[in-house]
């Protein structure tokens, strides 16, 4: 069984985040999407949160699980059975970055590899924290986050 692994911040899930979610559900037996802790950030949902934004947006996606995890990514694949990372690229900006940390990836664990999916054109932009500037200026989200979830992201927001 082919097993993928697509992590992320997921603060909040975003259109984007679900296009590439949905394609790789496609493409593997079994995608886990994992809700990584990022110390160095400052998230604006919580993890419980966010990881109940994406359960209420991917339930109709049978052979998806989701997690999350404070270990190494690498390990956490190890633990999972997986083999395979997968990552949206939006432009040659996310490269660099995304280029050296497959690198890490396959030296701590030899035996995994990072997939690159291209954003779709419509989501090329998106970023959640594009998304979080956005509401901030109350515009208009529906582009931009699964509708379920805007009433969560305004509450959020105190709007
Ligand atoms: P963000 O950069 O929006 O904070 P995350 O850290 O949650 O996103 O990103 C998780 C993964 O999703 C990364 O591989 C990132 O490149 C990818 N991703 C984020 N937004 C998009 C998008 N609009 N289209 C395709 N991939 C995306």
């Amino acid at each position: 069984m082919k097993v993928a692994i697509y992590p992320g911040s997921f603060d909040p899930i975003t259109s984007g985040h679900l296009n590439i979610i949905q394609r790789a559900a496609n493409i593997f037996d079994k995608l886990i999407v994992c809700v990584m802790v990022n110390a160095g950030k400052n998230p604006m949902f919580t993890l419980e949160e966010r990881v109940d934004l994406i359960r209420r947006v991917t339930k109709d996606i049978p052979n998806l699980e989701i997690h999350c995890s404070n270990q190494l990514l690498a390990e956490f694949a190890r633990e999972q059975g997986s083999c395979v990372i997968v990552k949206g690229l939006r432009a040659v900006s996310d490269f660099e970055n995304e280029f050296q940390m497959a690198l890490i990836n396959r030296k701590i664990n030899p035996d995994l590899d990072t997939m690159f999916l291209t954003a779709d054109k419509e989501y090329l932009y998106m970023s959640s924290s594009v998304v979080k500037e956005l509401g901030s200026y109350g515009a208009n989200l529906s582009d931009f986050l699964p509708k379920e979830i805007i009433p969560d992201f305004q509450r959020k927001l105190g709007k």
